[in-house]
C-alpha cells in the first residue's frame, strides 16, 4: 500500500503529494485530469509572489515539481469508490484497486453552468465565474451577475467597487441572499437588480457584448449591453462518488477539522472539495500541505 494516496491532481493534491513525498514516505497521486480547474483558467494574478501567470503554465510547473520527487503519478484515472478495510481502498473506474494507509481526497469542485448559448463560447472572453480572480479585468466596464443567492450578491457588491455598473439577474421573484447582503447591495448607486429574469443568451462577437433575458412576469425579451457576465449559481464539489462513506455538509462538501481529517480515521481532505470557507489556488495549496502533515502525524501515531 501507499503510505499516502492522494486522489485529485489540482493545486491541493499536488501540494499534498509534495509535502508527503518530502517526508520520504511512499506517495501516489491519482487524477482524472492533472492540473484541475487551473487548466481552464487564463490569467492568474493572485497567486502570491507571481504577478501574472496562466493556468496551464502553472499546471505544468505543478507537475514538474511533483515529478521531482518519488511520487507515482497516475493521470487520466477516475476514482469511483472508497472503503476502509485493513487499508483504505480506492477503486478506480477501470477496475483497479489502490490501497493507502492514509488517503487524501482533493477532488475539487466545478462551477455550475447556466447552460445558455454564448456561455461556453465566451468563457474567458467576458464570461467569468470568480469575482476575486477576474473582477479587476472589468475595471470601469459594465457587467452582469447571474444569480441572487449569497455568492451572487457578494459578487455584485465586490464588483460594484471595481466596475462601472453591475446588473444582477435573478430567476426567482425574490433574491435569496441574506438580508444584510441585500441591504448593502441596495445601498450601492451603481447596481440594478432584475428579478424574474430568465437569462436567454450571452451575446458577443469575439467577446461578450451583452445579455438577453426574458422578463418572466411579462414574457418580454430584453437586451442589456455589457462587457462581462459573472455566473454565480453555485460551486459543486466533486464528491458524489463518496456517497455516504464520509461526512459531507448539505452542499456536499467534505467536512474536515483543522488537521484536514475527515470522519474516517486515516482519510484526509483538502481544497475545493472540502467545507473550507474560501476556494482559491493559494488556499487549496495550503490545505493540501495541512492534509499531508495531518496524514503524516496519523501514520507515526498508528
Ligand atoms: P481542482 O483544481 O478542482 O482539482 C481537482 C482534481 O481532482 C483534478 O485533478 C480533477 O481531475 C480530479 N478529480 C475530480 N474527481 C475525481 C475523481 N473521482 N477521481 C480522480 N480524480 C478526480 N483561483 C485563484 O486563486 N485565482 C484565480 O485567478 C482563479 N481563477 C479561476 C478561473 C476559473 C475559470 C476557475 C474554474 C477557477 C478559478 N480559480 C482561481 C479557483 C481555483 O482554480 C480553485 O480554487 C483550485 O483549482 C482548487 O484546487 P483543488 O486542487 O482543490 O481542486
Amino acid at each position: 500500500p501507499y503510505d499516502v494516496l492522494v486522489v485529485g491532481g489540482g493545486p491541493a493534491g499536488a501540494s499534498a503529494a509534495i509535502y508527503a513525498a518530502r517526508k520520504g514516505i511512499r506517495t501516489g497521486i491519482v487524477a482524472e485530469r492533472f492540473g484541475g480547474q487551473i487548466m481552464d483558467t487564463l490569467g492568474i494574478e493572485n497567486f502570491i509572489s507571481v504577478k501574472y501567470t496562466e493556468g496551464p503554465k502553472l499546471a505544468a510547473s505543478l507537475e514538474e515539481h511533483v515529478k521531482h520527487y518519488n511520487v507515482d503519478v497516475m493521470n487520466l484515472q477516475r476514482a469511483k469508490s472508497i472503503e476502509k478495510k485493513d487499508f483504505i481502498e480506492v477503486e478506480l473506474e477501470n477496475g483497479a484497486v489502490l490501497k493507502g494507509k492514509t488517503v487524501i481526497l482533493s477532488t475539487g469542485a466545478r462551477w455550475r453552468n447556466i447552460g445558455v448559448p454564448g456561455e461556453a463560447e465566451f468563457k474567458n472572453k467576458g464570461v467569468a465565474y470568480c469575482p476575486h480572480c477576474d473582477g479587476p479585468l472589468f475595471e470601469g466596464k459594465d457587467v452582469a451577475v447571474i444569480g441572487g443567492g449569497n455568492s451572487g450578491i457578494e459578487a455584485a457588491i465586490d464588483l460594484a467597487g471595481i466596475v462601472k455598473h453591475v446588473t444582477v439577474l435573478e430567476f426567482a421573484s425574490e433574491l435569496k441572499a441574506d438580508s444584510v447582503l441585500q441591504d448593502r447591495l441596495y445601498s450601492l448607486p451603481n447596481v440594478t437588480v432584475l428579478k424574474n429574469a430568465q437569462t436567454k443568451e450571452i451575446t458577443g462577437t469575439d467577446k461578450v457584448n451583452g445579455i438577453t433575458y426574458i422578463d418572466r412576469a411579462t414574457g418580454e425579451e430584453h437586451h442589456v449591453e455589457l462587457q462581462g457576465v459573472f455566473v454565480q449559481i453555485g460551486l459543486v464539489p466533486n464528491t458524489d462518488w463518496l456517497s455516504d462513506t464520509i461526512e459531507r455538509n448539505k452542499m456536499g462538501e467534505i467536512v474536515i477539522d483543522k488537521h484536514g481529517a475527515t470522519s474516517i480515521p486515516g482519510v484526509f481532505a483538502a481544497g475545493d472539495c472540502t467545507d473550507a470557507a474560501y476556494k482559491q489556488i493559494i488556499i487549496s495549496m495550503g490545505s493540501g500541505a495541512t492534509a499531508a502533515l495531518g496524514a503524516f502525524d496519523y501514520l507515526i501515531r498508528n
